[in-house]
């Protein structure tokens, strides 16, 4: 019997998604000559860097580390201003990259996917638009971000409020003139963070509603001049090599030895050197074991607790600041610049909701269980349905007409985090358990569409249009990632590492969203399957 014949589908390649991973992979598309385009929901490029628009957004990876290292041509033409850029320069730094590899032609905004639907008989998905538009592709990839689902705090009239008030992924384009006004900022995480310490000279009166806190550790920014930058740009393959030999893909080594093995004074005057160097180091450039041994844990967070006694002056209030759920670096460090000094101002307060409870949220503030607060502004630093809530956006129906939804429910069981059994074709470039969640992103980002880009020229070489992720490599990346995870102290703690969100119906799982192996044994176990013709998958 002959095999039937069909009609080729529209694109052989559909990235969701122009941030940064949507666009290097479309640039790599291009090179190999592909039919392919970019579908963005917004009406622009640049994914979280377009989005962000709230007070003090900025990296906490050095910009130089944070660039695409693909092109040494645009390595020598960029300069970046800060060592770690602001929100508006990232964002330009992108349509730089997208203008200088004419990605702009193959990127169609304002398109938002609702719905993806595997076609076995022709080895296809069929994609519907929310305009009600379907188109058809061969292999379907998304870059739909990781932390792009924002999520409002379930309180009573958050409606109500009749002055401004907004989610940080939803800030206003425009700027917002905050001089005098009385604004509420909820949550404290990286963003509520970067919120308070941008905002707290520039209000009328700052009041911070903290549910926990969290370790914040000093930022150290600082400009970078000519000379500097000539001397980085002269310096970027060892800092790229320095990047590939860390776990999360920073500038930053950790110390092999053990905490407790160092001499108390020689441990604390390493301690001070981490404090006082810039970006991650105090968190991935630690003794190694602060991160799976809880007494090694327990006494750099008190290191680190003692900073924060002395930054800030009322006792009373410093104790409020300092985590008591959970230790150092177990959830995303927010890296600040006079986070814990604002809490010295006068007109900054800080109002602790367990022990005063938000009862609504009303049409002049936010009303407590023992005060009616009045303001003007308030912003919502309430985080995100994690990594998996961009996927639940999309009804993805696979083989046999199970859904992704279904099949993550309990866990987002995946293949090395790109594929996962019963979607074939569907390729989770920066999805749950891939090593770009817990990784400076663009490093990370780089190694996977690479090795996904390599992979789809081999199939497209020998003329096979299926590839789908055995269960048996599902099963076994699921096993490994997590007894990496349960090896942490950072799998006990409540956070969106860990699938956490109190703003969501759904009930708190362990979900072994992100894979903490590391990028070196990351690209091991991707090029083992590059060695042996990719087994791990079937193809056809
Ligand atoms: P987040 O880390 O999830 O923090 C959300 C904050 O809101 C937490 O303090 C949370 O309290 C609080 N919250 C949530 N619902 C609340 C409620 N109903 N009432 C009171 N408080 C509530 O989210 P995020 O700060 O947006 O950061 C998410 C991630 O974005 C970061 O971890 C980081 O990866 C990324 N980010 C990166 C940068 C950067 O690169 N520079 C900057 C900002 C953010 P609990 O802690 O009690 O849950």
């Amino acid at each position: 019997m002959s095999e039937p014949q069909y009609e080729a589908p529209d694109y052989e390649a559909v990235i969701i998604g122009a941030g940064v991973c949507g666009l290097y992979q479309m640039h790599r598309l291009q090179e190999m000559g592909m039919r392919a385009t970019v579908l963005e929901a917004a009406g622009d490029l640049g994914g979280t860097w377009r989005q962000n628009r709230y007070p003090g957004a900025r990296f906490d990876s050095e910009s130089v580390s944070y660039g695409y290292s693909f092109s040494k041509d645009l390595l020598a033409e960029w300069n970046w201003s800060e060592r770690f850029a602001g929100r508006a320069e990232t964002e330009r730094y992108l349509h730089h990259v997208a203008d200088r590899f004419d990605l702009r032609l193959h990127i169609q905004f304002n398109r938002t996917v609702t719905a993806a639907t595997w076609d076995e008989a022709r080895h296809r998905w069929s994609v519907t638009l929310a305009d009600g538009e379907t188109l058809t592709t061969r292999y379907l990839l998304t870059a739909i971000g990781m932390l792009s689902t924002p999520t409002l705090p379930r309180y009573k009239g958050v409606d109500s409020f009749e002055g401004l008030s907004f989610h940080t992924y939803h800030a206003p384009a425009e700027p917002v003139d905050y001089t005098g006004k009385r604004v509420a900022v909820i949550g404290t995480g990286a963003t509520g963070v970067q919120v308070i310490s941008e905002l707290a000279d520039n209000v009328g009166d700052l009041t911070v509603f903290q549910r926990r806190p969290n370790w914040c550790a000093p930022l150290h920014n600082a400009p970078i001049g000519p000379e500097e930058m000539a001397t980085l740009k002269a310096s970027y393959d060892e800092i790229f090599a320095a990047c590939r030999e860390s776990g999360g893909g920073f500038i930053h080594q950790p110390d092999h030895r053990k905490t407790f093995e160092v001499p108390q004074v020689e441990r604390l005057a390493f301690w001070e050197k981490l404090y006082a160097t810039p970006g991650f180091a105090k968190w991935v450039g630690n003794f190694g074991d602060v991160s799976f041994d809880a007494a090694a844990n327990a006494e750099y967070s008190a290191f680190i607790a003692g900073k924060i006694r002395q930054r800030v002056k009322d006792p009373v209030l410093a104790e409020k600041l300092i985590p008591t759920d959970h230790g150092f670096g177990t959830r995303r460090v927010p890296l600040e610049t006079r986070y814990y000094e604002a809490y010295n101002r006068d007109t900054v307060h800080l109002v602790d909701v367990n022990e005063t409870p938000i009862v609504e949220i009303t049409p002049t503030g936010v009303k407590t269980s023992d005060k009616d607060y009045a303001f003007d502004i308030i912003i919502y630093a309430t985080g995100f349905d994690a990594i998996t809530g961009a996927f639940d956006r999309i009804a993805f129906t696979g083989v046999g007409g199970q859904t992704l939804k279904d099949k993550w429910a309990d866990i987002p069981a995946t293949a090395y985090g790109v594929m996962t059994h019963g979607f074939p074709n569907l390729v989770t470039l920066a999805g749950p358990q891939s090593a770009s969640v817990a990784s400076n992103f663009p490093r990370a980002i780089e190694d996977i569409v690479d090795w996904w880009s390599g992979f789809l020229a081999d199939l497209r070489a020998r003329g096979l249009t299926r590839v789908e992720a055995k269960q048996a490599t599902e099963d076994a990346w699921v096993s490994h990632l997590q007894a990496i995870t349960d090896s942490l102290l950072l799998s006990k703690a409540k956070s969106w590492f860990t699938g956490y969100n109190g703003n969501l119906d759904r009930a708190y799982k362990n979900r072994y969203l992100i894979y903490v192996g590391g990028g070196p044994r990351y690209r091991e176990k991707l090029g083992r399957e590059v060695d042996t013709g990719y087994a791990g998958f079937d193809l056809a």
